[in-house]
C-alpha cells in the first residue's frame, strides 16, 4: 500500500478555541510503534475537557481522540506482535513505563509515567496514527468498524467503572445516559441486572432511548428513583450528582465516578455516607480491561449507536456533544 506522506488532522493549539483543519506529515513509526490507517475514531466528553482547558498539560500541538479503530499499514523494525492487515484499536492508555510501583503492582491504569493518546500523544483526530504495538488491542472484524470506536473509551471506562460495583448489584444506577451508558446498559441487561437511568433534568429523549435499551425506569437526576439501588455510576461530570446518588443507595452501596474531571463536590451531611457506603474514582484503563471488555462486547453483543462526522467536522460533533445532542455516540468517521 502507498503510504502519503502528508494528512489531514484536526489540530488542538489552545483552550476555548476550535480545532484547526492542518496538514501535517504522516508519522512515521518508531521501532516498537506501528503505523495504522485509521478508519474512525470516537469523540469523548474528555476531548471536551481537554479543549476547555480542564485537563491541563496537554501535547503541544496535540491532535485529539483516544477511540481509534484503524488497520495497520507499516511496523517499526522491532514490531513482533502485529502485521500489516491486522485490525485494532488504540484506547487511552498508550504507554506505561512497566517499573513505578503501581506497574508492579498490576496497576498500570496509575502508572506514574503513563502515556496518553489523544492528550499527551496524538490521537485520532487523523488520518493516520502511530501507536507502541504493545497498547494496540485486537479486534474482530465487526469492531472494526465506525461502530467500533465507541467501545475503545465509553465501552472500557464503562467496563472498569462497572467493575467497581458489587458483581451481585442487582439495581444499578446511572447518571448521565451518554456513550458509556448505552453501551454499559447493553452488557448488565445481558446479566439480567436492572438500570436506572438518570438523564438532565427534562431531557425527555435520553430517557425514551435509556426505556428502549431495557432500561427499568428512567428519569431526571434531581428525581429520587422509585426505590433504593444497590450501586451508581456517575458518567455525568457534575459533582452535586455526588450526594444526589448517595441518597438513593443502600447500605453498603457504592458511588462510582466515571468521568476523569468533575465540577467540585458540594458539602453534605455525614449521614449519607455512613453505613458504609462508599464513593470511589475509576481513572483510566489497564490492557487487561481493554482485552476482558472487547471479548465481551462481541458475546453480548454490543450493538452502539452512532452519529457520524467527517474529520473536518470534529468541531461541530464536539458542540453536539457538549449540547446534549448526540443518543450513543458521535463517530469521526475517515473516508
Ligand atoms: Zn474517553
Ligand atoms: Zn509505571
Amino acid at each position: 500500500m502507498q503510504i502519503p506522506t502528508t494528512m489531514k488532522a484536526m489540530v488542538f493549539h489552545e483552550a476555548h478555541k476550535p480545532l484547526v483543519l492542518s496538514t501535517v506529515p504522516v508519522p512515521t513509526p518508531s521501532p516498537r510503534q506501528v503505523l495504522v490507517k485509521i478508519i474512525a475514531c470516537g469523540v469523548c466528553r474528555t476531548d471536551l475537557h481537554i479543549m476547555d482547558g480542564e485537563l491541563d498539560r496537554p501535547k503541544p500541538s496535540l491532535i485529539p481522540g483516544h477511540e481509534i479503530v484503524g488497520t495497520v499499514v507499516g511496523t517499526g523494525k522491532e514490531v513482533t506482535a502485529l502485521h500489516p492487515g491486522d485490525q485494532v484499536g488504540i484506547p487511552w492508555l498508550g504507554y506505561t513505563c512497566g517499573y513505578c510501583k503501581f506497574c508492579l503492582r498490576g496497576q498500570e491504569n496509575l502508572c506514574d509515567n503513563a502515556g496518553f493518546t489523544g492528550y499527551t500523544l496524538d490521537g485520532g483526530f487523523a488520518e493516520y496514527t502511530v501507536a507502541d504495538q504493545h497498547y494496540c488491542l485486537p479486534l474482530s472484524s465487526p469492531q472494526a468498524a465506525p461502530g467500533g470506536a465507541p467501545l475503545l473509551c465509553a465501552g472500557l471506562i464503562g467496563y472498569r467503572s462497572y467493575n467497581m460495583i458489587p458483581k451481585d448489584a442487582e439495581n444499578i444506577g446511572i447518571y448521565g445516559f451518554g456513550a458509556a451508558a448505552h453501551i454499559l446498559i447493553q452488557v448488565a441487561r445481558h446479566r439480567s441486572q436492572n438500570i436506572f437511568a438518570f438523564t438532565r433534568d427534562g431531557d425527555l429523549e435520553s430517557q425514551t432511548f435509556a426505556r428502549k435499551l431495557g432500561a427499568t425506569w428512567a428519569g431526571d437526576s434531581s428525581d429520587p428513583p422509585p426505590q433504593l439501588i444497590d450501586a451508581s455510576i456517575l458518567f455525568a461530570p457534575a459533582g452535586d450528582l455526588v450526594p444526589t446518588a448517595l441518597r438513593s443507595t443502600v447500605k453498603g452501596g457504592t458511588v462510582v465516578c466515571g468521568g476523569i474531571h468533575m465540577s467540585d463536590i458540594p458539602s453534605f451531611p455525614y449521614s449519607l455516607l455512613w453505613e458504609e457506603r462508599i464513593v470511589r474514582s475509576v481513572a483510566n484503563l489497564t490492557r487487561k480491561d481493554g482485552l476482558e471488555f472487547l471479548k465481551l462486547a462481541g458475546e453480548v453483543p454490543v450493538r452502539t449507536e452512532i452519529t457520524e462526522f467527517s474529520v473536518e467536522q470534529a468541531n461541530e460533533a464536539l458542540e453536539a456533544l457538549r449540547n446534549g445532542r448526540i443518543h450513543g455516540a458521535a463517530v469521526l468517521v475517515m473516508r
